[in-house]
């Protein structure tokens, strides 16, 4: 009769009873090792045994899950030193915990980067045991691997999106301040710059609003191969916000290095990119910012960069600029005029001014464009350009853009009392943020109600930037404005990039060419062709055509050539104040 063997939880022989007298030591001791043996072959941790009194510690024994999860077969492995497993990789800090195990005789434990026959990597969990004879003295090596690939891959993949950026996979706003604090104290160290570049995509909107969202998402994924490859192996490339990248570029003997990587970008950007059988083009508006010069911290840097960025975006988009601390003190001054317009709208310190359009054919004045001043009590006249982008991107533009119509319409009705000036009308140049709100038309009625202004009389002057996103919501708000009388005029054209297929569905008025086109008339024939070309589809899509900024007798002849009728310019008259 057999002996009962009872196990503990973890599978190994606990004891054994009901041994009959007739069974020999021997006996019970080889059934014995047939139950370890039978235990190591099932284990699903892969285990070996090396010989510890030989050089190099050969493999003895592996048992069959060592060979799945190697790829060896066990007459491969066995004879050869355990030490085969890890390639070419031994300087891996878990080797070093168990030489000195195995030198010290004790147990060791430690998580190893090892190598399958295939040659593909897996992450090895190995316990190490000496085994002793009876004289206590090292005989053997028992290892124990477990293959945690699987959990290291998960683990991985989670630290991976939580500092990526999910639809390019390049590092997020995050992982980029590491990387930049990183670069910071390594130059610290080796004295060299480091680049701090801040992308932001021109009119990227249009992109999403004109093809869509998945096509935007696919621009961006593009762009990102694309930058990719024009950086350097340590520069980090991060996705900073929808359409705005910052690289890092640590190591920077000379910055002037930055620019040749700007310029690669930028060639990079130019190539056309294909989205639904449509070849778009991208821009960007790129800053540059330097440790140590710029700022000592990731986020100054990061600031400067961005500063750097705006001022390049005012140059007109499509260049870069390195910060220069002028554009500090630019932005102090920005948060000043910021204050100061806060004040002066109650103060007073706002006036229209007015300049005469005029028609060709008679002459005569047809009407007037309204254009803000701000008399400011310390600094002087201070012209629109210096302070309407400030109250756009404060919001102040809203009750600015009020009191600009409820003033021009209060002079419609005192023009409208006197016989030779009843038939002029008067432009107001609307801002894109004014016009979108959702009240704007109630705000236009309701200055026409107040004022009892003709809202025949009213014009309203609006610009391609308007056009970049929820252009259903401006075609109704026109249609509507228009219901009342109103009439609109495309304020700069020629220098945004409304389509024609866009520019058909607006119910517009007048074209106003931008004065850019006509201070360079006579001396660019490519201008020329701009004006002629718009004096064309003036007329093709019956809209009236005005050249604003004529200056000379002979830009406006040259104007009169191409066909054109209505001008605008200090040669007919400089913007006013009313009683003038
Ligand atoms: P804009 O609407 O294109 O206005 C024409 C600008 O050209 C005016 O500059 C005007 O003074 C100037 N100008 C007119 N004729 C000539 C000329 O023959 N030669 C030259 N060199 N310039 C000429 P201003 O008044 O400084 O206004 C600049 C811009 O500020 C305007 O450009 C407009 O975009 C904005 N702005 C002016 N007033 C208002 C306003 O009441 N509301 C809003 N939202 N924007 C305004
Ligand atoms: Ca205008
Ligand atoms: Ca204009």
């Amino acid at each position: 009769m057999l002996g009962q063997v009872d196990f503990d939880d973890g599978g190994q022989p606990l004891r054994y009873s009901g041994v009959l007298r007739d069974i020999t030591e021997r006996k019970l001791a080889e059934q014995n090792l047939r139950i370890h043996q039978r235990a190591m072959e099932q284990s699903s941790n892969g285990i070996l045994i090396c010989d510890a009194g030989v050089d190099g510690l050969p493999i003895a024994y592996v048992n069959p899950a060592f060979e799945r999860i190697t790829g060896y077969p066990a007459e491969e492995a066995i004879g050869r030193s355990c030490r085969f497993l890890q390639g070419a990789d031994t300087g891996q800090d878990g080797l070093l915990e168990i030489r000195s195990a195995i030198r010290e005789r004790r147990e060791g434990h430690a998580l190893l980067r090892n190598y399958r026959k295939d040659g593909t990597l897996f992450w090895n969990d190995l316990r190490i045991a000496p085994v002793r004879d009876e004289n206590d003295a090292v005989t053997h090596f028992v290892g124990v691997q477990s293959d945690i690939s699987e959990r290291i891959r998960h683990e991985t993949a989670l630290a991976f999106q939580a500092s990526h950026d999910t639809l390019t996979g390049l590092p997020n706003r995050h992982l980029l301040e590491d990387r930049l604090q990183q670069a910071i104290s390594m130059s610290q160290r080796n004295g060299q710059s480091v680049g701090v570049v801040f992308i932001d995509l021109d009119h990227f909107k249009v992109f999403n609003d004109s093809i869509g969202h998945g096509a935007g998402d696919r621009i961006l994924q593009m762009l990102t191969e694309r930058f990719s490859a024009c950086i350097r192996d340590f520069d980090t490339l991060a996705r900073f916000g929808g359409d705005e990248f910052v690289l890092v570029c640590p190591n920077l003997a000379d910055p002037a290095v930055l620019v040749g990587i700007v310029e690669r970008l930028y060639v990079a950007m130019r190539q056309p990119i294909c989205i639904e059988g449509q070849d778009v083009q991208a821009g960007a508006s790129i800053g540059i910012a330097l440790y140590p010069n710029d700022g000592d911290s990731c986020s100054d840097l990061i600031k400067c960069a961005d500063i750097a960025m705006y001022q390049a975006k005012a140059m007109g988009r499509g260049n870069y600029q390195f910060y220069a601390p002028e554009l500090g003190r630019r932005t102090s001054e920005r948060l000043n005029t910021e204050n100061q317009l806060r004040r002066a709208l109650d103060q007073g310190e706002f006036e229209l001014y007015y300049q005469p359009k005029v028609s060709s054919l008679s002459g005569r004045v047809s009407g007037m464009e309204a254009l803000i001043r701000w008399n400011h009590p310390q600094r002087g006249l201070v012209p629109p350009l210096e302070f309407i982008p400030i109250a756009e991107s404060t919001g102040l533009i809203l009750p600015l853009g009020r009191w600009i119509l409820s003033t021009a319409c209060r002079q419609l009705v005192a023009w409208a009392a006197s016989p030779e000036q009843a038939h002029w009308s008067i432009a107001v140049n609307v801002s894109a943020r004014q016009f979108r709100q959702s009240d704007f038309v109630q705000t236009v009625e309701q200055a026409l109600r107040d004022t009892g202004a003709n809202p025949q009389r009213l014009e309203l002057e609006l610009t391609e930037s308007l056009l970049v996103d929820d252009v259903e919501g401006v075609i109704a708000r026109m249609s509507a404005l228009k219901a009342l009388g109103v009439r609109f005029s495309l304020d700069d054209f020629g220098t945004g990039y409304s389509s024609l297929s866009m520019l058909k569905r607006l119910p517009l008025d007048q074209l106003k060419i931008d004065r850019a086109f006509v201070r360079d008339l006579l001396h660019d024939p490519q201008d020329a062709n701009i004006v002629k070309a718009i004096v064309t589809l003036g007329v093709a899509m019956n809209l009236q055509v005005i050249a604003e900024g004529v200056e000379t007798a002979e830009q406006r002849d040259a104007l009169v050539n191409l066909g054109c009728t209505h001008f605008q310019g200090y040669l007919f008259g400089r913007p006013a104040p009313a009683a003038a």
